[in-house]
């Protein structure tokens, strides 16, 4: 690799939904490898919907990007050089440091993958931090248990689809929400999903659900919120659980909206509300791949994902993430 990499830079803070123009390419040279140190050079990157609110200048759970500065995010690469006794040559690592072509590392935050479970970039996916999010939301947020009925939306990306297969391996009645008729049938031939909804060609979400579910949800698994979120509340049933993982719906907002219109349904259904963020729950990461893998062997998890070729073309991967371009997760491959 040559030493000179391309990285991206946010050049503005976006308002809406972001455009082209907030991000900016630069060429760096990276330092020679120092000792203890490897040189990566990036095969995927990961584009995920939190990014949007690391480019607001706001307080949150994780520090915001910062202007003319390289963006981070999860990324595969390939070790190219190493002084590290940790890694070698051709080690496959999992790093932060995507929205760049390569970097030179102390190792901190680097970790090796193993080829045998899966492709690389499943690692970003299925098998990486979606994939996580799906596993610790599931279990120790919701407390999945056995033969429930169980309402996902957002449910042919990243974090869904691998929601909607635990659920079934959990032998629960799976109904995805999602924003094709070709997701929708996704969900139902890959991943065995019972029902499916396209909301984008359902008037009526609520009566959607309430069709399928006669008898009402007992878990939500909300990635989308909004008027899904209202839809699940008013289908749940009493004493339900409402886990809030996403609201992909709002991250572009530029105005607070009038907020939940159904409220009054938590309180009369007895509901249990409950928002999480996966890096509270790292410490899952054994126990997450060690299921993944038994489900993978019996059949019982698949994926799909949206490659988009071109370093270049990163900002617009992560631009797509809002129109639903993606089936599965979406990542950039780099060669
Ligand atoms: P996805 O792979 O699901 O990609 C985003 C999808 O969201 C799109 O494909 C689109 O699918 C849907 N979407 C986008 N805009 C809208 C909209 N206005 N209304 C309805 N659907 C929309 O992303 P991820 O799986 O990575 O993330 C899913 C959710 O999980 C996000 O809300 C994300 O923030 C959250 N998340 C939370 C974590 C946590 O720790 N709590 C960790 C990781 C993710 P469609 O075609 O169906 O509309």
């Amino acid at each position: 690799m040559t030493r000179n990499v391309r990285e991206f830079q946010l050049v503005r803070r976006p308002v809406g939904l972001p455009t082209p123009d907030d991000f900016r390419v630069v060429i760096r040279e990276l330092p020679p490898v120092a000792p203890g140190q490897v040189r990566v050079r990036n095969l995927f990157l990961s584009v995920d919907p939190y990014m949007r609110g690391r480019m607001l200048d706001a307080r949150s759970y994780v520090a915001p990007y910062q202007l003319d500065t390289a963006l981070d995010g999860g990324a595969v690469g390939r070790v190219e050089e190493s002084t590290h006794p940790d890694f070698s040559a051709g080690d496959l690592v999992l790093s932060m440091l995507g929205w760049r072509e390569g970097f030179v590392s102390d190792g901190k935050g680097l970790s090796r993958l193993d080829p045998s479970i899966g492709p690389p970039q499943v690692f970003l996916g299925t098998l990486g931090m979606p994939g996580l999010t799906a596993y610790v939301g599931l279990f120790d947020v919701a407390g999945l248990g056995r033969g429930e009925t169980v309402l996902v939306s957002g449910a042919a990306g990243a974090v869904g689809m691998v929601t909607c297969q635990i659920a079934k391996a959990m032998e629960c009645r799976v109904i995805g929400v999602a924003g094709s008729d070709e997701k929708a049938a996704w969900l139902r031939d890959h991943a065995r999903v019972d029902a499916t909804i396209n909301y984008r060609a359902e008037p009526n979400l609520r009566k959607a659900i309430d069709a399928l579910a006669p008898d009402g949800i007992d878990l939500t698994f909300e990635n989308v919120g909004g008027d899904h979120l209202e839809a699940a509340i008013a289908c749940s049933k009493t004493f339900a659980r409402v886990v809030i993982c996403g609201l992909i719906s709002q991250y572009n907002d530029t105005a607070r909206g009038p907020g939940l219109l159904n409220v009054r349904g938590i309180l009369t259904r007895r509901l249990t509300v409950r928002g999480f963020i996966v890096r509270d729950h790292v410490k899952r990461q054994p126990d997450f791949l060690r299921d993944m893998a038994g489900w993978i062997k019996a059949g019982k998890m698949t994926w799909a994902e949206t490659i988009v070729d071109g370093f270049e073309r990163t900002p617009e991967a992560f631009l797509d993430l809002f129109r639903g371009a993606n089936l599965g997760k979406m990542v950039v491959r780099l060669e």
